[in-house]
């Protein structure tokens, strides 16, 4: 092992042997499928991790059951206490925790530690919350009687996340999750397993401090039959899901066919549209970070890019100068803006988007190849890529697709409504963003006529959210982080009670014997 990943690794407490457990309940464990975990910088195996068998699955569940009945009875304020004692420990490794995000994910440092930030941001937000989960008290149309609407946890909460955010994600869902009460059992993304196993580590030495079952955040690392487990137990009353469109659509009806809930997060194929009267100093480099940052990984990367006419060549030609500018390289050196792509797949579906491309006679402004020379070749780096497509119809895969790569569709437009069309033309609806000075068109932007996506930003690009606002897509619809999302980690009883010395029947319904 290199010894920038040994050093890593071993600051946050990640054994440096041959093979690490990835299973835990309180205790560590796993014999299970082992999982590599490879650098996409290097093709360095960073570690080998023991993935949950069938019975450690069930143990752990088991473990989890137990863990909430004694978190239920814990005052949610009290479990704020805990969760900022975690914020604070979080806080405390950012640096190093977002090292490793960048080690394993790929992501340049300044987004690893972001990552991490965000974490800790959502504790903030539950630890208010925690003092906040309030119910109503809804009037009766009965003289001496109540009725209230109590929120109460659910029990175990299965989490399953993506390999893009190995750290947000699991912080979003837990946080609120353990506020309100619930246990959580986390299955990460199998080529993510240290960045679990390191957030674990950090949550677990704050609850063993404080005498509470390490079961209430367990992690069951795995692949797909791993997930598939955890979506089909009956255990697991709500199953919060990160990832893609296929995988999510199976999810839902696994959990739907046992009615259990579901909050599913997924993919997302963004569009920026730019008017004339845009800032273009401002609107040229957001949409640089949004389709470059985090080399297009992004469930929000910008991956539609529509150009007013009067301004497309001027924009075009700053854009292409920020693209030949930008410093690719090492994520964890400081100035890289382009790190690796996840995976060797992800090359070569971003490989094959840009064949697709071609071969449909687009034009192709800059980028299309990976980059080979030097260092780089023992790495996932590919060009980050502009592409003019011949046609506009966004029923086409060139445009209706996520391609999880740096590759930015350019179309022109004459009006906004041609482009708000576009913009609303695809199956996704996660993000999008207008760049305009003009009030009506943010009006219209807005409203019932315009974006028909979760996220609607104006002069504000389509990446990146704070965790303040409810975060999730429409048409592929999820809410997590901000907002109302503490609601659905809970079960609502409408709870009606009688005070009084008679018991009358709702609508003056008579039935004396
Ligand atoms: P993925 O769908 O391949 O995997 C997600 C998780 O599901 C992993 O933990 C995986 O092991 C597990 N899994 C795979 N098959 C399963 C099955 N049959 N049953 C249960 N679990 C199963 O996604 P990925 O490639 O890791 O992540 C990229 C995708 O995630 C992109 O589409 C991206 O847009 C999306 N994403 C969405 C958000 C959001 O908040 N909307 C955030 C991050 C990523």
């Amino acid at each position: 092992l290199s010894s920038r990943a040994s050093n890593i690794l071993t600051a946050l407490d990640i054994p440096l042997s041959s093979e690490i457990p990835g299973v835990y309940d309180g205790q560590w464990k796993g014999s299970g499928e082992v999982l590599e975990s490879i650098c996409p910088t290097t093709g360095e195996v960073l570690a080998r991790v023991q993935a949950a068998t069938p019975n450690e699955l069930q143990e752990t569940l088991d473990k989890s059951k137990e863990a909430y009945l004694y978190l239920r009875k814990m005052p949610a304020p009290k479990r704020g206490e805990i969760l900022r004692q975690i914020r604070e420990a979080l806080a405390a490794k950012c640096g190093v925790l977002g090292a490793l995000v960048s080690l394993e994910m790929g992501k340049i440092k300044t987004e690893g530690m972001g990552e991490v930030q965000e974490f800790v941001d959502i504790c903030d937000y539950a630890v208010g919350l925690s003092r906040m989960m309030n119910g109503r008290v809804v009037a009766s149309e009965r003289p001496g009687h109540s009725i209230l609407e109590m929120p109460n946890p659910l029990g175990v909460v299965g989490v399953l996340t993506a390999f893009n955010f190995p750290v947000a994600v699991y912080g979003w869902n837990f946080s609120l999750s353990f506020a309100a009460g619930n246990s959580n059992i986390w299955k990460p993304s199998p080529s993510t397993p240290l960045c679990a196993i390191a957030v674990t580590k950090i949550i677990a030495h704050v609850l063993e401090k404080n005498g509470i079952p390490g079961a209430v955040s367990a992690l069951v690392s795995g692949g797909k039959d791993v997930g598939e487990a955890v979506v089909n137990s009956p255990d697991i009353p709500l199953v919060s899901f990160t990832g893609s469109e296929t995988v999510g659509a199976a999810v839902g009806k696994a959990v739907q066919s046992r009615f259990g809930k579901t909050i599913l997060e997924l993919g997302g194929n963004n569009a920026s549209i730019v008017m004339p009267d845009a800032d273009l100093l401002m609107a040229v480099p957001a949409v640089f970070f949004g389709a470059v940052g985090t080399a297009g990984q992004r469930c929000t990367s910008t991956r539609r890019l529509y150009l007013h006419r009067e301004i497309a060549p001027r924009f075009l030609n700053a854009l292409e100068k920020l693209y030949a500018s930008v410093r690719v390289g090492d994520p964890l050196v400081e100035g890289t803006l382009l790190g690796p792509l996840h995976s060797r797949a992800a090359v070569g579906i971003y490989s094959d988007a840009v064949h697709r491309l071609r071969e449909q006679g687009a034009q192709i402004l800059t980028g299309g190849q990976k980059y080979e020379q030097d260092h780089l070749g023992r790495g996932n780096f590919v060009q980050p890529t502009i592409a003019i497509p011949k046609s506009t119809d966004t029923t086409d895969t060139i445009w209706n697709a996520e391609t999880f790569a740096p590759i930015l569709n350019v179309a022109i437009f004459d009006d906004l409504e041609q482009a708000i069309a576009w913009n609303n033309g695809v199956p996704q609806g996660l993000s999008s963003s207008l760049w305009t000075r003009d009030m009506r068109n943010i009006g219209k932007w807005i409203g019932p006529e315009g974006s028909d996506t979760g996220i609607v930003n104006v002069n504000v690009g389509t990446s990146g959210a704070e965790i303040g606002a409810a975060f999730g897509g429409n048409k592929r619809p999820g809410r997590e982080s901000g907002g109302d999302a503490w609601k659905q980690y809970v079960r609502w009883s409408a709870c009606t009670i009688n005070f009084s010395d008679s018991a009358p029947l709702a609508q003056g319904v008579d039935f004396s014997a």
